[in-house]
């Protein structure tokens, strides 16, 4: 039974470390898996990463189109010169909303969770949660990047 982990909130020091990679999949890291997709579904968030959830290792779970992608070790491979700039929340800042500029498409190159190499294109909403999610394995929060923070700055003190 996958179970509901607590998400980890901004002053925690685990979301400003760089988080390592998964060298082989094992059943703490597939129990890891189920767990984030239970936790990000209970949540109605679109993204989560390892450190939200108190572990320092490099996977990340996107949802699109109803389906969880999950991304084991996931890198950015090619990103468009066109950015766009559109408002982002975090479930690590609860209240807290700002506009960030981002790559318009990304290609992410990333294991699956049978550990077999896939690559994915992302553009719009999809890229954009590809560059937060990625950003939480290198210790980066949305708020670094905001140009402007619309909701919760109060918070960020
Ligand atoms: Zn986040």
């Amino acid at each position: 039974m996958s179970k509901i982990l607590e998400i980890t909130k901004f002053k925690n020091p685990i979301l400003r470390q760089k988080a390592v990679d998964i060298k082989k999949l094992s059943t703490d890291i597939e129990v890891l898996i189920d767990d984030m997709i239970e936790t990000l579904n209970d949540s109605g968030g679109v993204g989560l990463a390892a450190p939200q959830i108190d572990k320092g290792v490099r996977l990340i779970i996107v949802k699109h189109k109803d389906k969880d992608l999950v991304l084991l070790n996931p890198e950015i491979t090619k990103k468009s010169w066109k950015k766009n700039s559109d408002e982002e929340g975090c479930l690590s800042l609860p209240g807290v909303n700002g506009f960030v500029r981002r790559h318009s498409k990304v290609t992410v190159k990333a294991k699956n969770r049978n550990f077999k190499d896939v690559e994915i294109t992302g553009r719009g909403l999809l890229a954009r949660i590809f560059q937060h999610e990625i950003d939480h394995l290198n210790g980066v929060l949305f708020v670094d990047r905001a140009h402007k923070i619309t909701e919760g700055k109060d918070l960020l003190d």
